[in-house]
This record gives C-alpha cells, sequence and structure tokens, in this order.
C-alpha cells in the first residue's frame, strides 16, 4: 500500500473510538427511565417498550440516530441535560490516545459519524482537539452514512477520495459504502471474526498496517 497519496484519516466514533457504554445507558435507561416516570410503568416495561418502538424504526432510518426525535415522540423532556448527567459514562477504548497521537503526526484527522452533534459533543469529549474536523452524517447533512455523505465530506476538505483511509466498526457504513467510493477503507471488526486484510482487530493493528 502506498500512503504517499494519504491526506486524511478518517474516524467512525461508536464502537470505534468509544465503547458503547454511554449511548447504552440513553437508549436503555434514560430514555426508559423517563417513560417509566410519565407513564407510572417500572422502568424494565418501559424499557421493553422503548426498544420495541426503536426496532419499529430500525438503524437504515434516520430517526433512529436523533435522540431529539425519539424524546420528541416519547413525550420526554428535553436531551440536553440527560445526555450531560451520562457523560461519566464516555469511555474510550484504550489505545485510542496513543493512535491518534501517532497518525497525528503524519495525517490530518477527522471524524466521520452517523451519531448527532448533541451526541458528539460528549462523545468527543477528550479527544476532540486531534481532529481538524468532525462531520455528522445526520447534523451536517440529515442522511445516514451514504456514499453522497463521503463525497461531500471529502469535497468539504477539498481532496479525494483515494486521499482518505476511513476506519470505523460497521461493515455496511465504514466499510463497504465509503470503499465504493475508493476511499481505502478498513473494517474494525473487535471480535476478529472477519478474516481479510481490510479487516483490523484494534485500531493498534489498524495503526500496525499504515506504518509498519
Ligand atoms: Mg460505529
Amino acid at each position: 500500500m502506498s500512503l504517499n497519496d494519504i491526506k486524511i484519516i478518517s474516524f467512525d466514533v461508536e464502537g470505534t473510538l468509544v465503547t458503547p457504554d454511554f449511548s447504552y445507558a440513553v437508549w436503555f435507561e434514560a430514555i426508559p427511565k423517563l417513560y417509566g416516570q410519565k407513564h407510572g410503568i417500572s422502568c424494565e416495561k418501559a424499557r421493553q417498550i422503548v426498544k420495541a418502538e426503536y426496532e419499529k424504526v430500525g438503524d437504515q432510518r434516520l430517526e433512529w440516530y436523533d435522540v431529539g426525535y425519539w424524546f420528541n415522540y416519547f413525550g420526554i423532556s428535553s436531551p440536553a441535560p440527560i445526555l450531560k448527567g451520562y457523560e461519566n459514562k464516555v469511555c474510550y477504548y484504550p489505545e485510542v490516545f496513543d493512535i491518534l497521537k501517532v497518525l497525528g503526526q503524519k495525517f490530518k484527522l477527522v471524524v466521520a459519524s452517523g451519531s448527532s452533534r448533541e451526541f458528539l459533543r460528549h462523545l468527543l469529549k477528550d479527544v476532540e482537539t486531534y481532529f481538524t474536523k468532525v462531520f455528522s452524517s445526520i447534523s451536517d447533512y440529515q442522511q445516514l452514512k451514504t456514499k453522497d455523505f463521503y463525497l461531500r465530506m471529502c469535497q468539504d476538505l477539498g481532496v479525494s477520495p483515494h486521499q482518505i483511509i476511513h476506519v470505523g466498526d460497521n461493515r455496511q457504513f465504514d466499510f463497504d459504502i465509503p470503499q465504493q467510493l475508493g476511499i481505502l477503507a478498513f473494517h474494525l471488526d473487535r471480535n476478529g471474526q472477519t478474516p481479510g486484510t481490510e479487516s483490523v482487530n484494534s485500531l493498534k493493528q489498524f495503526q500496525s498496517r499504515l506504518l509498519d
């Protein structure tokens, strides 16, 4: 692989830089708790109802990622103070700081996330200084991580797709789609179940593929 052309490394956020803990707490603890209080039902019962509603929408639709939509839909208070209250649940994978520091010396680093800015504000709180730009497909372009999203990101950065490397944990949104555009993509599979040179089992391994 020739890295001479590469100008930018782009990272997914949830499952890539941060563990699912924060999001899980918001979707499956905070929202059910508020919903349960509103309707006078147990947290467990509320969680079942809320979960069933999420599943009706599914991860191929924008609403799935839109915390404001869900607060509105369930008729509960505004998300901002709730998200703030759960900030201590934000947890970075252990290798993240080292990787960003090392790769940041050679490349510009950006974020390409399907999470909304309301989430990213908290999710990136300890790492945002490493990134020259943060792209949220839903908040900036009202779409999932489609080909159009990646293309617009390239245009905004003033580079062509072959000058970007992207890494993330979702096979569809972080690997198949950017690759179709000519972005060199790596699928981060932390369980190590996916064979092939385009898959890595940690960001450490990702870094080794690039620099060793
Ligand atoms: Mg992800």
